[in-house]
């Protein structure tokens, strides 16, 4: 009998998403279409430039008429058809801009950042709409674009791949691209085979393992010759530094136009860069991408947690950063894991354990779920969901309930068509 269940939702399961995929074909091509441009900052403000269209083969994201994921981002992109203005595809993400507001004290400080967002290529004229939110959760347009598609789109260049990992689900696949930073020469051997030991540690990780059948990897390598003999320079210049923002473990890249153009020989949702070092750092941004040093003793533990922020917009649990200028927020926050208890009823209230007071005093470790003060970078005033998580501790090697919940949430929302 459970045979039989099991078996009948998958059918049901196989039929939705064709139905999806019919739909998807009407309205799109199998390209990425990709926007850059310029986000002007200061403490107080954004402004957006539009740059540039790109498109390339295969689109790697959902096949879905509007994306059914949540949006827990800074940044929210709608992609409606000229014609009707109905919407076809929405996305949400995050990227290093808003972060470095937060960091700034002087109030004319300016900077200038390159940001991209991806989306299905349309078969027909369309126009791209993106909103930046405010502290409080109120989106402004930030840019609008009409895509003209015969004269403003062009190739993006080709570049060698090879695929590590393969879905092997009727459902849509996550497709994960994985970038090499700082190997030098005779280290393609070495980049493979990090770029396989991190699948792994993606593969046998909770709650990723539920559905490690659902996750296609590829790697992508800068030039042809490198992957014919696996002997050249490989040291790519996608612009990561340490010492971002002034945190020495942080590492980021400001140069995403590089990121992206490695990335886009491949059919990609999120990108991963591993950086060719011993050192600890990493960094994760929502919707965007993942980097992590990946030979030091704590590698998998923190491409859990950096995977964490980038794939299901989490944020960080942990209390203290002196770099931040977070103040707590008079309106809830964004992160999914996070609350100010504003309007809880819309974060984790109902997966609470009975009787668990909130806020939930520190020395209740008796409570799996309720919301215990300090995260976000403040110790009074943000709440998280539990005592212990990999998005608080660099060595609890679990998430917490709700944090699991979350990802697989956000594993459903990106291969199951839903209604
Ligand atoms: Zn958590």
């Amino acid at each position: 009998m459970k045979t039989l269940t099991i078996l009948t939702s998958t059918i049901l399961l196989s039929v939705s998403n064709l139905m999806a995929q019919d739909d998807f074909n009407q309205w799109f091509l199998d390209r990425t279409l990709r926007i850059d441009y310029n986000a002007i900052c200061t403490r107080d403000s954004a402004e957006g430039m539009y740059t540039s269209l790109t498109t390339s083969e295969g689109w790697g994201g959902e096949r879905h008429i509007v994306d059914h994921c949540p949006h827990y981002g800074t940044y929210y992109m709608e992609l409606s058809d000229a014609t009707s203005g109905k919407v076809l595809y929405t996305y949400s993400y995050n990227t290093l801009s808003y972060e470095w507001q937060s960091t700034i004290t002087e109030k004319d400080e300016t900077k200038t950042f390159t940001e991209s967002a991806i989306m299905p290529m349309p078969r027909k004229a369309a126009v791209i709409n993106i909103y930046r939110h405010d502290s409080c959760n109120i989106y402004s347009k930030f840019i609008s674009k009409k895509i003209n598609l015969s004269l403003e789109t062009k190739n993006a260049p080709q570049k060698y791949s090879e695929t590590i990992l393969q879905a092997t689900t009727d459902v849509d696949p996550i497709n994960i691209t994985i970038l090499p930073e700082w190997y030098g020469d005779n280290q393609m051997d070495k980049f493979l085979n990090d770029a396989k030991k991190l699948a792994q540690w993606l593969t046998n990780s909770e709650p990723y393992n539920k559905y490690s059948n659902r996750f296609t990897i590829n790697v992508v390598m800068p030039n042809k010759e490198a992957m014919m003999t696996r002997a050249l320079n490989l040291k790519t210049s996608l612009g990561f530094n340490f010492n971002t923002f002034n945190i020495e473990r942080y590492i980021a890249s400001f140069n995403t136009k590089s990121i992206y153009d490695l990335a886009q020989s491949t059919a990609f949702r999120h990108i991963i860069i591993l950086i060719n070092t011993d050192q600890y750092g990493g960094s994760g941004f929502y919707n965007y991408y993942t980097c992590l040093c990946i030979d030091n003793e704590y590698s998998q533990e923190l491409f859990l947690h950096e995977f964490g922020h980038a794939f299901a917009g989490l944020g960080d649990e942990y209390e203290k950063d002196v770099t931040y200028n977070v103040e707590p927020s008079q309106c809830e926050l964004m992160a999914p894991n996070l609350t100010n208890l504003t309007d809880f009823k819309s974060k984790w209230a109902d997966y609470i354990d009975k009787n668990a007071p909130i806020p939930t005093p520190k020395n209740r470790t008796d409570i799996e779920v309720g919301a215990f003060e300090g995260g976000g970078y403040c110790s009074k005033g943000v709440y998280r969901p539990s005592a212990n998580c990999r998005m608080r501790y660099k060595d609890y090697n679990h998430y917490c309930k709700i944090c699991t919940q979350i990802i697989e949430e956000t594993i459903i929302a990106q291969t199951e068509w839903q209604k």
